[in-house]
């Protein structure tokens, strides 16, 4: 069967005498375990221009959240292997980012069509003890109803380990182009409740193990479902107003949702989609930007006018005294003339 690269079997021992020897590669940001986030687009121009400007934006968008955060970014336009094109194409990017980067503890990868819609909220790290993969899903669709979409691996943080390696070198065999994924396609959708005959995926792939493979697959995943580490567009976007009316970014979850991913959503088609759905993905993205936006402007004292706008006002008077140190002087002054 297609493999990824050579076996490599002892990556938990390689990892720690390379930081052993590399003591300047700090291993730890702040206290916490290093953390890359990962995300890419395909190489060549989207067929829609359109495709383009958004995986722009929501680019932009990561680059934002990553500065917020203290968090390396790597943004990968090349294909790695040429069997593994679409949505196989983060499982070798995956393994070289995990050997190449021995200093970083966790790889957390993105799709394009995801965007961080709360720019305040970092995950919970230090809920997952000795769990190597964290992604969103729920214990009653992927366990008892064995549901193709019981999880979704459009947002998901994985342990830079040995296991994680075995469990690419699992996944690739269901991913070449050609008769390999359609073959896999047929099995999935055979064997998981719900899913629409096409060729494989990676998620399917990741749900087959779980619930067909070696029990240490499910031993080692943990199913996140109390905050969106992926949220489904078409349950999220439509509550926007409401929520920047109610609550304030932080949480996360119904409140004010982690993550926005367009599944299902093709932005780089020309034209319509076969559910005539793209028209209305493109607004909705739109709107996902801006409001993610507002959060990352509110700083420099703008907002957009909309969130179907990217026109921007100005929210504060501009100043003389921007970092309010004048202010602050006058108070102590009077403070210590009342004394
Ligand atoms: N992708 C990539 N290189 C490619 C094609 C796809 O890195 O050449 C990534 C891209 O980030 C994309 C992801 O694969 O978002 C998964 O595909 P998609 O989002 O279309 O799948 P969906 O989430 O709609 O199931
Ligand atoms: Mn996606």
């Amino acid at each position: 069967p297609y493999r990824l690269g050579p076996k490599i079997s002892d990556w938990d021992s390689q990892r720690e005498a390379w930081n052993g020897l590399n003591p300047g590669r700090n291993v730890t940001v702040s206290g916490k375990a290093k953390t890359l986030l990962v995300s890419g687009s395909q190489p060549g121009p989207c067929a829609n221009p359109m495709g383009d400007f958004y995986h722009l934006k929501f680019l932009k968008n990561r680059i934002d959240y990553a500065r917020l955060h203290g968090l390396e970014f790597f943004y990968n336009m090349a294909t790695f292997e040429k069997e593994m094109s679409s949505f196989w194409a983060k499982l070798p990017l995956l393994r070289k980012v995990m050997l190449n980067h021995p200093d970083v503890e966790w790889v957390w990868w993105m799709d394009s069509d995801a965007i961080f819609t709360d720019m305040t909220f970092e995950m919970p790290m230090e809920k997952y003890g000795k769990s190597n993969l964290i992604v969103h899903g729920f214990h009653n669709l992927l366990y008892e109803q064995h549901r193709w979409i019981g999880l979704n691996t459009g947002s998901f943080l994985i342990r830079n380990c040995q296991w994680s390696l075995d469990l690419l070198d699992a996944l690739a065999p269901f991913g070449p182009e050609g008769s390999a994924r359609v073959e896999a396609g047929k099995l999935f959708t055979e064997k998981l409740v719900d899913r629409p005959a096409f060729e494989a995926d990676d998620q399917s792939a990741l749900v087959y193990l779980i619930l067909y493979g070696d029990p240490k697959w499910k031993e080692y995943t943990h199913l996140e479902w109390e905050f969106f580490l992926h949220g489904y567009w078409k349950y999220v976007v439509y509550n926007y107003e409401e929520l920047m009316a109610k609550n304030h970014p932080g949480y996360g979850d119904e409140r004010w949702p982690f993550v926005t991913h367009f599944v299902g959503c093709k932005p780089c088609k020309v034209g319509e989609s076969e559910d005539g759905e793209n028209d209305e993905c493109f607004i909705q993205m739109e709107r996902a930007f801006n409001f993610a936006d507002n959060q990352v402007l509110e700083k420099y004292g703008y907002t957009h006018s909309a969130l179907s706008s990217f026109m921007t006002h100005k929210i504060r008077r501009d100043t003389s005294d921007p970092l309010g140190l004048q202010h602050l002087s006058a108070r102590r002054s009077k403070l210590a003339a009342a004394k």
